[in-house]
């Protein structure tokens, strides 16, 4: 059940029913606005080209718990193991099933498929294609060691690597608007310079990495941009950080590709950051993706998720310090 926020005039449950109706309708209308793709799976090339070839194959396994047991790593009186859960070691918060590894492939080929189909359209359509996919396990904390943060590869990764490889494109722009910081795609690309990794996240969020200071090394140097906000950043903070950080990176940057690490965490309404951007903040972060806005519907519709009434104060003066401090590192 969702909490009330202090100040709100809202009961929780009337709240809940508000949201309730009206995503009920979105969803519904979802399906007559989408092409759906046959889903594939990602391949083994496509997995190692971002990714430690042994831990891809440490992974692909049959069975991960019979793997589990072998290397002694769980008792059979494990109460996880009788859930049929086993930890994955070293990996920050992860756990794996006996199907975690195929379900994980097939959560990266929705990726790939997204990129193949999106070159498809360029080629016969003038305007810029989009494309929207809806993956589980997430990926942006998996790095090039392994798994992490309960995410097993680093799906966004090797979308672009596969748009690189496969479709030739030189430059991938990647924007990550998670409210935690994408680890895995910022370790995975520190020194390309043909991949811009943007990320904006909560300051201090899991897994405490994203620094301002974090802007890629050697070639890479300046194709890496973290910008950490502070909490209570809201709507009127990530409009001001598209216009003057997004825009002007991605303009510079002159990609052949935008990807976007899709988190909606920082959602107000979800308890697990303290960020407050609404549906109306994911509308106008979807100028570069058309899809997610058809997905949503007209403006009025994302606006009726939006309860002004559950907004605080959002911290305009650390938030003026951030972008100003962000845009010096940055030249922009
Ligand atoms: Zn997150």
């Amino acid at each position: 059940m969702l909490k009330e926020k202090p100040g709100s005039e809202i009961p929780g449950d009337s709240l809940f029913f508000l949201c309730y109706k009206t995503k009920v309708s979105s969803v519904l209308s979802i399906n007559s606005r989408c092409t759906v793709i046959i889903k594939r799976h990602g391949e083994e090339a496509d997995f190692c080209c971002t990714l430690n070839c042994s831990v891809y194959f440490s992974l692909n396994t049959t069975n991960v718990i019979d793997q589990a047991l072998e290397k002694g790593r769980h008792s059979k009186k494990n109460k996880d193991l009788e859930k049929g859960l086993v930890f994955i070691e070293g990996s920050g918060p992860t756990y794996a099933t006996s199907t975690t590894f195929q379900e994980s492939i097939v959560a990266a080929g929705a990726g790939l498929a997204l990129v193949d189909s999106v070159v498809a359209a360029s080629k016969i359509n003038k305007d810029s294609p989009t494309g929207f996919a809806l993956i589980r396990p997430p990926g942006h904390h998996a790095i090039p060691q392994g798994p992490m943060g309960f995410c097993i590869f680093g799906n966004v990764a090797i979308a672009a690597r596969h748009a690189q490889r496969v479709h030739g494109l030189k430059r991938v722009f990647i924007i990550d608007f998670d409210v935690h910081h994408g680890n895995g795609t910022n370790d995975a690309f520190y020194d390309d310079p043909d991949v811009f990794f943007l990320s904006f996240h909560q300051d201090g969020s899991y897994p405490g990495t994203g620094k301002f200071d974090e802007v890629g090394t050697g070639d890479g140097e300046g194709t890496t941009l973290n910008l950490p906000l502070p909490e209570g950043s809201g709507d009127t903070t990530i409009r001001t950080v598209f216009d003057e950080v997004i825009v002007p990176c991605a303009q510079r940057f002159k990609p052949d590709i935008i990807l976007v690490s899709a988190g909606y965490d920082g959602h107000v309404l979800d308890d697990i950051a303290s960020l407050q951007l609404t549906t109306g903040t994911y509308y106008t972060l979807a100028s570069v993706a058309d899809t997610f806005r058809a997905l949503l519907g007209d403006k009025s519709l994302a606006s009726e998720f939006d309860n002004p009434n559950i907004l605080n104060e959002e911290p305009t003066k650390k938030v003026k310090q951030a972008i100003q401090r962000i845009k010096c590192i940055h030249s922009l």
